[in-house]
């Protein structure tokens, strides 16, 4: 199904629930493909959130990195931070300079089947604006400030 992009920021602003069984993702995984599609070819991810389920599924489709992220939690990162310039399909219009790492380990899955993986560079960044939606964080909640 296709649904609706969530554009409300006190929407957008609250927090993801666990995913608990696979259950839970039944439909949910191909509304999300089925509405990237037609929102917008050029978008390379999608949150749950932004389609108005409050779970915590992302996909993520980044040239080759086609993939869904299950309850995602950021375990590491490098050293390096990049100033990283976003849109967001919630909030049409902004296109604005924010803080990444280049580099983040990820443990992602459901309860007792979890596993850890490494992304950098583009998708790495892809991967941080997805995990942000999915704890109620948007791009405007990371704009870059210029350090002194
Ligand atoms: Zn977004």
């Amino acid at each position: 199904m296709i649904r609706r992009i969530v554009t409300d920021l006190v929407e957008l602003r609250q927090k993801s629930e666990l995913i608990q069984n696979a259950q839970e993702l039944s439909g949910l995984l191909n509304d999300l493909v089925h509405t990237l599609d037609i929102q917008n070819q050029r978008a390379v991810g999608l949150a749950a959130p932004q389609i108005g389920i409050k779970k915590q599924v992302a996909l993520i489709r980044c040239g080759q990195d086609r993939f869904f992220l299950i309850n995602p939690v950021i375990v590491d990162h490098g050293y390096h931070d990049v100033v990283s310039k976003e849109g967001c399909l919630s909030l049409p219009g902004f296109n604005i300079p924010v803080d990444r790492w280049v580099e983040i380990t990820v443990e992602s899955g459901i309860d007792g089947r979890r596993t850890t993986k490494t992304y950098t560079g583009y998708t790495g960044i892809v991967v941080q604006h997805e995990v942000d939606h999915l704890n109620g964080k948007t791009i405007l909640d990371r704009k870059h400030r210029r350090r002194r």
